[in-house]
């Protein structure tokens, strides 16, 4: 069993440490936390093992009633990688810590690439976290994992000329009461490319991508108008089947009526999701055009949850653990990630499925 620490438990951490606990070949070896807050109660009701991220505050966890199993340093030792899914800025600040205890690491995308030696997609680059000189992966970021998802297929079956991809951002996640905007539309960065071309540029180093960023006073999830020549002039319909053949794409159908990014988040909630998560890009399967060698469709993102599967076969990869597609198969199967309506045939499922069915 690999034993994983995750340190920072909040909106990726507490979702990775659940993702981890499902696995079958992973042991959560326990989180590391700096405050004894709700989190923490949810934690330690869950059973993980707590371990306090700042060593001077762990009376604060005592005085709060709440046991800690030891200090960051006693977790990162006994683990065989850890998930550093602290804020932004963070992660690298931690990376001493890591290196101190010889333990692998595993960053998020708030970090800059050179926080680690690879930036990571299971679908599009398992393998580069895999040599022997890889110590330490980036799972990038929520709209670049959602956008490598979707450009590899799209590489692999047609060639891509050039991506060009607006990404109209929610302000804040659900609870971060901290972060706006309130009632405004901002072009974020005014800048153009933002941040997010070159960021896709850490995956796919030779393609063609420009990237706009706007920010929305939205919280449940980004939207990526997205407009891709390719190399071949494929059907509309070709393209929908290359992306319905993808675990991590979910089509969805217009008998779904689902409109927005509401309507998604209340269908995942309905369908059982824990947190109402949807690990999958959602793609409006009528968006999906062809105009010459010009495919457009618009995708949203869940920007909680996507990065989830990513992290857990992050873990094999970088421990050398498992193939690419044995990875992705067990994390799919354990999660219950391929999400898919039943409408229109070729759908697989809509809830999770049980760890043994
Ligand atoms: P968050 O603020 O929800 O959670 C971070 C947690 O780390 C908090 O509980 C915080 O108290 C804790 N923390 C702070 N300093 C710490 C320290 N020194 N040691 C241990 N824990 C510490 O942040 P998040 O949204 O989960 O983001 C974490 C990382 O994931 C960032 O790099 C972010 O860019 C990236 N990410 C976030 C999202 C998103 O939309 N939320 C999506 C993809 C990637």
């Amino acid at each position: 069993m690999i034993q994983v620490g995750v340190n920072g438990y909040g909106t990726i951490g507490k979702r990775v440490a659940d993702a981890v606990a499902a696995q079958p070949d992973m042991e959560l070896a326990g989180v590391a936390k700096t405050r004894p807050n709700f989190e923490a109660e949810a934690a330690v009701r869950k059973g993980y093992p707590l371990y306090a991220a700042i060593p001077e505050r762990s009376d604060a966890f005592h005085e709060a009633g709440v046991d800690v199993a030891g200090e960051v340093d006693d977790l990162v030792m006994r683990s065989d990688v850890v998930v550093d899914t602290t804020p932004s800025g963070i992660g690298a600040e931690n990376a001493a810590l890591y290196e101190r205890y010889d333990t692998p690491a595993i960053f998020q995308g708030g970090e800059d690439a050179d926080v680690a030696d690879v930036s990571f997609n299971s679908r599009a680059n398992y393998d580069a976290a895999r040599g022997d000189d890889v110590d330490t992966a980036r799972v990038v970021s929520c709209n670049t994992t959602g956008l490598s998802r979707l450009l590899a297929p799209l590489r692999e079956t047609y060639g891509v000329e050039k991506a060009r991809v607006t990404l109209v951002r929610r302000g804040g996640d659900p609870g971060q009461t901290s972060r706006g905007p309130i009632n405004d539309i901002l072009p974020d960065p005014v800048e153009v490319p933002s941040h997010h071309g070159p960021d896709v540029n850490t995956i796919f180093p030779e393609l063609s991508i420009d990237t706009l960023g706007v920010k929305v006073p939205a919280t449940l999830m980004h939207l990526h108008s997205v407009n891709v020549t390719l190399e071949g002039e494929p059907t509309a319909a070709e393209v929908r089947e290359t992306l319905s053949e993808e675990s991590r794409l979910f089509l969805i159908p217009e008998e779904a009526g689902i409109d927005g990014t509401g309507k998604l988040k209340e269908f995942a909630q309905d369908t059982g999701r824990p947190r109402g998560d949807l690990w999958e890009n959602c793609i409006w399967e009528n968006s999906v055009s062809m105009e010459g060698s010009d495919l457009y469709l618009f995708q949203s993102i869940h920007q909680e949850s996507d990065v989830i599967p990513e992290n857990v076969d992050a873990i094999r990869a970088l421990l050398d653990r498992e193939s690419k597609a044995d990875s992705l198969a067990t994390t799919d199967e354990t999660l219950g990630v391929g999400l898919e309506s039943l409408f229109q045939g070729r759908r697989q499922r809509v809830v999770p499925r049980e760890a043994d069915d």
